[in-house]
């Protein structure tokens, strides 16, 4: 079969010389052919010259780019993507005795676009969020299996509602190899149930581990608030540390029903954990000024551009609710998972919050997503998670 070729405008291939993986629809001059969402495209300068490969799709990103030097896709290329991906997951032991879970593509950041897959102990789980990776599936199933061999048995798809709601693929959610719908996965040696099957995402955030053991080196002695805990990872790190209680929230019975079965698995019938579902902004309204370190890691709040300026005053609500309750001398774990939030708005959103409250604070560490959601130097949309740790007096 012929590639599609499409023309960029003139001067619209800059951002692909850069390396930057997308083409946006406003930069095309012409499409020769008629390419189908999900096909191959070879993208051209203006003058002609070739710039990349890749998955053409219907909608305002019209190309995720594969390759910046090959017209052909090789055999062996998503065999080649996914083993340097788990080499570098290797080398910087990520994997280790102590954790089985992991992403192994990030997308971008792994030189997917469109695609992410998730490792829980035996289970890869899969996310396809291009019709492009959707068709070239069989492909990347069988990558994953060359590439992991017997360290997995199940490869279980879960695309049915990541994928683009109008291209009608029909995907269906469901195992492709083996029968696993949940695990027990360890991560830094503590041990999570996984339901991948009715899960949020893949099941679990694994974007947390390194802040997880951050909030553990915090918690001796303290009294401990996860808010929007849903599987109750901090709250599981901050009993191992030494928490002198720790209360978890969520708004959905779901997740509390998860982080017991966390804290059930690693320190049963521990009479320090107690969960409430119970809405956010009510329980920080209501509560005593008891806890003494306080950890926020809401869903994102701006998903698209046109929403950044609410998103930004629901950060700076939320925190501000923190902080005036917090005990002096006590430890805000605050996070963003919103893509459209930069580091820079954040961090304004947490110093208006602090200027309100009048309270004194210090930005202890600023942390960030962990190695195995790499960040595509081309590719600064792929840094999505920031977090401050603050000390408030
Ligand atoms: N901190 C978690 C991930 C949080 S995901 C971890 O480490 O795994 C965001 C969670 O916020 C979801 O579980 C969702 O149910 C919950 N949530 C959303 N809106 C909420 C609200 N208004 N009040 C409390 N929880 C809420």
């Amino acid at each position: 079969m012929d590639t599609t070729k499409i023309i960029l405008k003139s001067g619209k291939d800059q951002s692909l010389r850069r390396l930057h993986p997308w083409v946006f629809s406003g930069a095309i001059k012409k499409i020769y052919g008629y390419p189908k969402e999900g096909n191959l495209v070879e993208i051209y300068s203006n003058q002609d010259e070739f710039l990349a490969l890749g998955h053409y799709q219907i909608g305002s990103i019209a190309v995720r780019v594969l390759s910046f030097t090959e017209k052909l896709l090789p055999h062996d290329f998503y065999d080649t993507a996914i083993l340097n991906a788990y080499t570098l997951r290797k080398n910087t032991n990520v994997i280790s005795e102590q954790t089985n879970c992991y992403r192994l593509i990030h997308a971008e950041g792994d030189f997917l676009p469109g695609l992410i897959i998730d490792i829980y102990d035996k289970t890869a789980v899969v996310q396809m969020h291009s019709v492009g990776m959707f068709c070239d599936r069989e492909k990347i199933f069988s990558a994953l299996k060359n590439v992991l061999g017997e360290s997995i048995d199940c490869i279980y798809n879960k695309s049915e509602n990541t994928l683009p709601f109008k291209a009608e693929t029909g995907a269906k959610d469901g195992c492709v190899m083996g029968n696993r719908l949940k695990d027990t996965a360890l991560e830094n040696g503590i041990k999570f149930s996984v339901n991948w099957q009715e899960g949020q995402k893949t099941g679990f955030f694994l974007d947390q581990r390194e802040n997880r053991r951050l909030v553990e080196q915090y918690s001796k002695g303290r009294n401990v608030l996860n808010m929007f805990c849903y599987t109750g990872g901090f709250s599981v790190y901050a009993m191992r540390g030494g928490a002198k209680l720790v209360h978890s929230v969520d708004s959905s019975a779901k997740a509390i029903d998860l982080t017991n079965e966390n804290i059930q698995l690693n320190f049963a019938n521990d009479p320090r954990h107690e969960a409430f579902a119970v809405d956010a902004f009510s329980y920080l309204d209501n509560m005593d000024e008891t806890y003494d370190l306080i950890i926020l890691d809401p869903p994102a709040f701006a998903k698209h551009n046109n929403v950044l300026a609410n998103a930004l005053q629901g950060y700076k609500k939320l925190n501000a609710k923190a902080l005036r309750k917090i005990k002096k001398g006590g430890i805000l774990f605050t996070f963003s998972c919103s893509q459209v939030v930069s580091k820079e708005n954040f961090r304004k959103s947490v110093f208006a919050a602090c200027a309100n409250t009048g309270r004194k604070a210090r930005i202890l560490h600023q942390v960030s997503q962990p190695i195995d959601h790499p960040i595509n130097m081309y590719h600064p949309e792929g840094e999505y998670l920031k977090g401050l740790v603050l000390q408030i007096d």
